[in-house]
Parts: structure tokens; sequence; C-alpha cells
């Protein structure tokens, strides 16, 4: 299998495309074709554990990887106890038509964790493929959840080293310490005396600078990146669709064959676009429903055709949704325009200069054949934690609430009561004082700090609080760098030397 760029250029193999991360047009890397997966062989998948699923999915994307470099990258991230469910990512009811793919259940208690668990071993594979002997460096600006996730997916993996600049006042308390009490060898974190902008601003100077390319290579490093446009990260993303459908054909709640609808919370369109890619490879999918909280520039794009990003920026309580630029997006454009990179390319150029563009009706209706989209707002997101807790007993974080908002929203709107698969991306715990609002009110959350909200919320839920959640309080600080705006470079050479 070889891959383009979404704006037209290159031809690379997978262990290339995940070792570059973005094409040198600018462009995301997009496989040639889609493999096909028949009906049989997800009837088949039904029979195996998650990390045969992943196996099997998997290898028709690597081809250039060994069937026993697969399975080692697998079970090196699926197996060993990292993640704290058997099933890895399991299917559970909500409703006689709902049921939630829980993907919290890995260290960091996000869904990047299911990509991020993998990328570090595909990137090793990847660099002795191509012969590259350096050790791979990644470098990674956060606004919170990727830095943890990176941090922990690329701890102590050989060849490989995590440097992650997080905004100095940018990120809640739970975060910092998530990610300042990281071990491992091979891990740094460093404080940006500025905000998301500027850390991630600096970070893409440092890929930018040959200077800094040069600075590394004398120290025997490369530089590569984990963001969510690395076609390593999407590919681990596609398994879990399939396994989610598998689940249900098992479980005797669909017949092989039958259409289930997704819907999914979205940021920067990452984990929807994998179920685009599930579906074109054969999985018998309905709807894809894209959730978004009350920035909803892509439910202003799927209804009108036109992205635009001259729009107010809203924090809300589902921060890893608040976005303005869904980069993933581009993917599913370069599919809308029939795989025509220099029309992907012209949309871009007016993205950047005008800050906006148009894909007109015909391609705004085939969109609309596959996707629908709805967005929910910080009141709606806690109604519905009160909802689901109250009538179905479920407790969800409130990424996950906004999409079961907007999953109500459609099937009044359509009338469609086909089985619907609710992706969760985060733990309740994650955020646990929105959660205690919105199933006990806001009085209850107001006076207590991060870890009492999480207390209180395992007593009024009786749902355990995660390990990861409880032995926080008691790690210790191992990384205190900060750095000034200018001088990331330095800071990032300055913890290599030290
Ligand atoms: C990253 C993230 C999202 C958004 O996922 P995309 O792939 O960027 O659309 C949603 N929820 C949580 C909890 C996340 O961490």
């Amino acid at each position: 299998m070889s891959f383009f760029s979404t704006r037209g250029g290159s031809c690379v193999t997978a262990s290339q495309a995940i070792l570059r991360g973005l094409a040198q047009d600018g462009g995301l890397y997009v496989p040639a074709m889609f493999p096909s997966v028949s009906l049989q062989q997800i009837a088949e998948l039904s029979q195996m554990p998650y990390s045969r699923r992943a196996q099997e999915i998997l290898k028709l994307y690597l081809e250039d990887f060994s069937s026993s470099e697969i399975s080692q990258a697998v079970s090196a991230a699926y197996g060993e106890d990292r993640f704290d469910d058997p099933a890895i990512a399991p299917l559970k009811p909500l409703d006689e038509s709902t049921w939630v793919l829980e993907l919290f259940h890995g260290p960091t208690l996000a869904f990047k964790d299911m990509a991020l668990q993998l990328l570090p071993h595909l990137t090793v594979a990847s660099a002795r493929k191509n012969g590259e002997k350096r050790e791979v460096s990644i470098l990674v600006a956060t606004s919170g959840d990727t830095g943890k996730a990176a941090l922990e997916g690329f701890r102590d993996v050989p060849g490989t080293s995590c440097t992650v600049f997080y905004p100095q006042d940018g990120v809640s308390d739970v975060q910092r310490l998530q990610m300042v009490t990281t071990g491992g060898s091979n891990t740094h974190v460093i404080a940006v005396k500025g905000n998301f902008d500027d850390a991630q601003t600096g970070v893409k100077e440092l890929f930018g600078s040959e200077a800094f390319a040069a600075d590394m290579d004398r120290r025997g490093k490369v530089l590569s990146s984990a963001n969510s446009i690395n076609f390593g990260r999407l590919v681990p993303q596609v398994v879990y669709y399939f396994s989610a459908y598998a689940d249900l054909v098992a479980r005797g709640a669909v017949v092989c064959g039958d259409p289930v609808n997704f819907c999914v919370p979205t940021g920067n369109f990452g984990n929807i676009l994998a179920a685009y890619y599930a579906h074109q490879m054969g999985l018998p999918v309905g709807k894809l429903i894209c959730a978004s909280n009350r920035n909803n520039v892509l439910t202003d794009f799927f209804t009108s055709g036109t992205y635009s990003t001259h729009r107010v920026f809203f924090k809300t309580m589902s921060p890893s949704m608040d976005i303005l630029v869904s980069s993933n997006l581009e993917r599913l454009l370069f599919e809308a325009a029939d795989r025509d990179g220099a029309l992907v390319k012209a949309w871009m150029k007016t993205l950047k200069e005008c800050g906006s563009y148009s894909v007109g009706d015909q391609r705004r209706e085939w969109l609309e054949s596959l996707f629908w989209a709805g967005c929910a707002d910080d009141h709606a997101t806690l109604e519905e934690i009160s909802l689901r807790f109250r009538q179905d007993h479920y407790l969800m974080d409130t990424h996950t609430a906004v999409a079961s908002s907007v999953l109500r929203q459609y099937r009044l709107a359509a009338g469609d009561h086909t089985p619907c698969v609710v992706v969760s991306t985060a733990s309740p715990y994650k955020f646990s004082r929105d959660v205690l609002t919105g199933i006990a009110g806001p009085e209850r959350s107001a006076s207590l700090d991060a870890f009492s909200c999480s207390e209180e919320l395992e007593q009024l839920s009786g749902v355990p609080m995660p390990a990861q959640v409880r032995g926080l309080r008691n790690l210790p600080v191992r990384h205190r760098a900060e750095c000034e705006v200018g001088e990331m470079g330095e800071a990032v050479l300055h913890a290599f030397d030290s």
C-alpha cells in the first residue's frame, strides 16, 4: 500500500508516512486505496480478542511491516496490563438501542491512549525499516491531554524520547500533575511562559529550523511528531470501530451486515475520520454523527458546505473539543473532492488567506449522505450527564455527554432508530468537577478541590475511581523545567544534555 498527500504530491510507504508525519507539500498522507473487509471477515473478528482484531486491520494498511513486527507492536500496546479492562475498548449497553464504546481504559484515561500506546512501536519499526539509526525524538505542544498520552506512550521505548511543552498557566491542575509526575528515562516536560498558541508556534518553528535539526543531528537525534495528523495515529483508531461492531455481532445485538450508526464527540476530526475509513473498508455503517460543543465550526460546515474560522472561540467544559481548525477534516475533503489534490490545495489556500472555503452544494450533499452534525452547549452537556445517570445509571464525562446529547437531537430530527454506538472519549474522573456538577448540582462541587470532587463522585455514583487518579496525589514531581517563549530550542537541548 502506498500513501499520497491530500494536496497531490508524493508516494511513500506506510513506514515513511509514519516517520514523516506531514507530507512535504503540507498535505496529510492518505492511503492509495481502502482495503476491503468482507462480512465473513467481520464475523470472524467477533470471535477474536482485541489484539487479534488490531493485527487483522493494521496489516491491511501497514504492508511494509512484517506480521511479527505488527504483532510485537500490538502486544506491547494492548498487552501487559496497560489498559484496566481486558476488552481494551469495552462496549457497554446504555439503553435498548444505544451502546457506549469506552475508549478511556488506557494509562491516561482518554481515547488518545488507543493510538498513542501503539504509535511509538510503529515509529521504532519504521525507523529501523528506513535505515534511521538516530534516536527518534518526539516534540509535542499540548493544551492538556495529548501531552500526557504521548509521554506515557513513548516512556522507556528504546530508540525514542519524548519532550512535551505545556503553557504554564493554560492546563488544569490535574493535567499538569499528570505530566510533571511522569516516569521514564526518556521523557521531558517543560512549562512555557506563554499560552498554548505560543507553545504550538514554538514547536512548529523548531520543526522548520535547519539549525535546530543540525543541533539534534550532532546529538544523534532526529525530530518526529506524534500529533493527530500522523497516519500512525489514525490507523489504530480504525480498529475499534470494527471491534465495536464485532462485539455487537458477538452479542447477537445486530445481524452481521445490518447497519449501525456511530456518534462521535469531535475536535480535530481524527476519531470520526477513522469511522469513515472503517465504512470505506466495508463496515456496515448507517450514519456517522459528528458531535461538537459550542465551538460548532463542523456543524456549520456540514449544514452549509462552508468552513469558516471567522468566529469567536469559546472555552467549554469539553476542552478537548475546543477547536477552530479541524486538521483531519482535510482527509475527508480529499474524498469529497474525488481525490483531486489540486482542489484540496486550493481550498486550504483560501482557508489560510481568507479564513474560509466552500465545497459547493453537490459535495455538501455527498457528505450529507453519510454524515449528520449537531452541537450541544455546556448547559445541554450537564443535562445529559444528569439524564443518563438518573435514567440509565451510566456515568459519562463531558465530551461523551456532548455526543449523547447530539444523538438525542439526531433521533428527534431524523426519526432514525438504527442501533447507535456513542463513542466515549474520556473517563468521568478526568473531568470530576463538571461531572459532579451534572449529577449533584453546582452547590455540591463549588467548594471542593479537584481531588475531593473525585472522591465525592465515587461516593455518589459507585463507579470506582481509577488508580491513576487516586495515585496522583502522592506521586513525586519529576519535571520542573520552564522556559521563555523564545527559548524552547535551547530548553530541549538543555534537557538532553543534562
Ligand atoms: C482529543 C479528544 C477528542 C477529540 O478527538 P478528535 O479526534 O480530535 O476529533 C474528544 N474527546 C476527548 C476526551 C479527547 O481527548
